[in-house]
């Protein structure tokens, strides 16, 4: 049973002294003899359990691995987003220290496996004088190759005093560890074990570091507002408004600069994507080993490592990707989270926090300020900024004084496609092939992945489908199959329809990979590179793109949104956006605010430097007020506008609003479920609030589970908290009849 509250353990006069907040430990838990992974939340004299205490097993930690403000803040979390406390728990700790408990055997047999391992190396000193090991050498056999050098090395360091680490002696002399712990035992030298860290940028560690740039005044204003607050120790929220290469990141550099200069940390959040090799190099070149970076695409080990020299206190600047808000600096005087309209930033798996939530938390309780950036806020940020909550700072203006690039709508209704050039307008072609024969680059960007969407018979009308949930399969010609976005499931390419036999399956949709082909048929002598979700899957791959992209390596980058961000190169004078609607077409309350973000961010990559750039947009939506505004990078008017409809539609930020969507395996009894929480949310909420639904999920069936829903919409209710908790309470026991409910602070989507 899924449980939510403190347990009573009493602490064995082994364990006195040991067993304090924040740390690990093993507890004996329930019936039989089922041990698990426990935090110590607080230690108190007496028990408030009356009943006998099991005492606690043993400690896990050293050293407390969460300190006082996380374990707060993980208790502020459970609250507000309705998870459970030991989930927020583990999500604020590196994978490598989420012990599991695994089964072993029967059912209440468990183990602990620690996945946190501590990466060591040796050392070898002498443990003889250079008298002792004159007479050791003449005693071993001259075709002992091995040991005679392992001799004079160790004669060497007596006289010198010196240490050798043992991988060294491997590497020159090939002597393993094995024998040099034999020799540890016939007394020859003394082993010394030592932690090392990983260093997943140690290349970056000895750049040459790089000088603060001169700030132009509209970066100088937006420095001093938060400069002040560092200095005063203010908890004051700001709202950067900055178009695509207005110098944000100088911005933040320097406030970094100045909240060390002030004896303070720094913790900067950059969306995942966005955390290219070339943002850690910025941050790197100017603050060097100080910095820690957290992103899921290191290794466990390593984050581990980078997480343990923060919390050590030995790095104080981190640069990391949503989960980084959970880093443990302990004096934190500046939190800085670019992009703040990203996606990214909120978690949607239990807890289903926001990034910002959390920086916001940590900004009270440290007294420190939080600085927010964007080309293009997030309505909910800027519509606080209107309402004085944030402190607006605007950089209009790019930093080279460059204009913003042109921006053309190409109407692809009216656009004369031929067969031949499948997605591509003849004005896009023509761009291309003018771009590349004046030798610069161009960035091409589609908003899919995977080869095509779909395949469908021509005869019937069947659609693959995955056996497990309610969605067609993508199909990936990479791998000849077709796959399953949702559970992994993969299977083979029907050569006939299985429904009526016909041959006539086709594949619809365009993807990366089909686009590629076509541009390659096109442009034969174009150098094109693809960046989605399936080139870049293996660790490094990503940057790797980048980096060769940046040497020029190809003349095209056609990619899917990832390529939107943070990409900063001197001969992209193109950027194409292939089919600017997907997004648009979804019924989702976000897709205009969707699609002039993202179509404002993809244009930002053109003509960053000397070179003017153009950016070519395709649609079929030319008049839609997102692609329109998009076009003029117009963020105020699109703001207005986007505002009205919100209003008009009771939609956020006008209202508040919560999700609730309950799982099961019996579709009937995932109903019965979803209209019994809102017959409870009735009852218990004033007659303001608005409850959408319940219905089905817009993907009804995921991994076999059924899933319905309901929003609520509420503006002002005092009562909403405690009907949520007695929810999730009841879920504790519903859970074994397998039940599933997710609760959704602010969804980033209603379907
Ligand atoms: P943003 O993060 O707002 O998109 P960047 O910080 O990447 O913008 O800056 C865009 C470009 O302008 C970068 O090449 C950067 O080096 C340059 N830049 C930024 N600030 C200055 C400055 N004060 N003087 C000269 N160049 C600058
Ligand atoms: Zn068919
Ligand atoms: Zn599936």
């Amino acid at each position: 049973m899924q449980t939510n509250q403190p347990y009573d353990y009493s602490i064995p006069d082994v364990l006195s002294g040991q067993v304090v907040p924040g740390k690990r430990c093993v507890v004996n838990f329930g019936k039989g003899t089922r041990l698990v992974m426990g935090m110590v939340v607080g230690v108190q004299d007496a028990p408030d359990y009356a009943g006998t205490l099991k005492p606690i097993q043993s400690v896990l930690d050293k050293e407390p691995v969460l300190d006082k403000e996380l374990l707060q803040l993980s208790s502020w979390l459970a609250n507000d987003s309705f998870a459970f406390w030991i989930t927020c728990l583990q999500t604020m700790l590196p994978t490598a220290l989420r012990t599991e408990t695994k089964r072993i055997g029967k059912m209440d047999e468990f183990t602990l496996v620690d996945k946190g391992h501590v990466q060591t190396v040796y050392y070898v000193h002498p443990a003889q004088t250079a008298a002792d090991y004159a007479t050791i050498q003449a005693s071993v056999r001259s075709n002992a190759k091995k040991q005679l050098a392992l001799v004079a090395e160790l004669s060497h360091l007596s006289q010198s005093q010196g240490e050798v680490a043992a991988h060294a002696l491997t590497r020159e002399y090939g002597i393993t560890l094995g024998m040099l712990k034999s020799a540890a035992d016939k007394g020859w030298l003394r082993l010394e074990e030592r932690e090392t860290y990983r260093h997943p940028y140690a290349e970056l560690d000895d750049m040459p570091r790089t000088k603060p740039l001169q700030l132009t005044d509209q970066q100088q204003k937006a420095y001093d507002a938060v400069a002040k607050s560092i200095k005063g120790q203010q908890a004051a929220t700001y709202l950067l408004e900055g178009v695509t290469g207005s110098g944000k990141t100088e911005v933040y550099l320097q406030l970094m600069a100045a909240a060390q200069a002030a004896g303070k940390d720094a913790l900067m959040l950059v969306p995942e994507i966005g955390l290219t090799p070339q943002m850690v190099a910025r941050v790197k070149g100017r603050f060097g080993s100080q910095v820690a970076v957290l992103h899921s695409g290191l290794s466990d080990g390593e984050r581990y490592d980078e997480w343990r020299r923060i919390a050590r206190g030995e790095a104080h600047v981190v640069v990391g990707a949503r989960s980084a808000a959970f880093a443990p600096l302990h004096n934190l005087g500046l939190l800085i989270m670019d992009e703040e309209h990203e996606n990214s930033y909120k978690q949607d798996d239990a807890p289903r926090y926001h990034a910002r939530d959390v920086l916001r938390w940590r900004s009270e309780y440290n007294h420190a300020p939080l600085l927010l950036g964007s080309a293009t806020p997030s309505l909910e940020s800027r519509a606080r900024a209107e309402k004085g909550v944030y402190t607006q700072l605007l950089m209009p203006e790019r930093a080279n004084k460059q204009p913003l690039p042109p921006v053309d709508v190409i109407d692809m209704r009216e656009a004369d496609l031929d067969e031949y050039s499948g997605d591509f307008s003849a004005q896009m072609l023509a761009a291309i092939k003018d771009c590349l024969s004046q030798g610069n680059q161009a960035v091409l960007m589609l908003n899919r992945r995977g080869f095509s969407s779909f395949v469908m018979c021509r005869e019937c009308g069947y659609v693959a489908k995955c056996p497990n949930c309610d969605i067609s399969l993508t199909l990936h010609m990479d791998t000849h199959s077709l796959r399953c976005h949702y559970c992994g499931h993969e299977e083979a390419i029907p050569r006939v329809c299985p429904s009526c036999g016909s041959k006539r399956i086709r594949y619809y949709g365009t993807g990366t990979e089909k686009v590629q082909q076509t541009l390659g048929k096109l442009l034969p002598d174009a150098r094109i590179m693809r960046m989605d979700v399936d080139t870049t899957r293996r660790k490094g791959a990503h940057g790797r793109i980048l980096k060769e992209f940046g040497e020029h390596k190809a003349d095209i980058l056609l990619g899917t949104q990832m390529i939107a961000k943070g990409l900063d190169y001197p001969d992209v004078t193109l950027v194409g956006v292939i089919n600017a609607d997907t997004a648009l077409g979804l019924p989702d309350f976000r897709a205009s605010e969707r699609t002039f973000q993202l179509l404002t961010q993809v244009s930002g990559r053109a003509g960053r430097a000397e070179k003017p750039g153009r950016v070519l947009v395709q649609t079929y939506n030319p008049d839609h007020y997102a692609i329109r505004l998009a076009q003029k990078q117009d963020y105020e008017r699109f703001f207005a506008l986007e505002m009205h409809m919100r209003h008009e539609g009771d939609y956020p930020p006008y209202y508040f609003t919560f999700k609730l969507t309950v799982s099961h395996e019996d579709e009937d009894k995932a109903a019965k479920a979803i209209f019994r929480l809102a017959d409870m949310l009735q009852k218990g909420l004033s007659d303001q609030a608005i409850i959408l639904g319940p219905s089905r999920a817009a993907i009804a069936r995921v991994k076999r589970k059924y899933y319905y829903q309901l929003v609520i919409k509420y503006k002002n209710e005092p009562e909403l908290q405690a009907v949520l908790e007695s929810m999730l309470e009841s879920t504790q026991v519903s859970s074994r009849s397998g039940y599933q409910i997710a609760f959704d602070r602010e969804p980033l989507s209603f379907i």
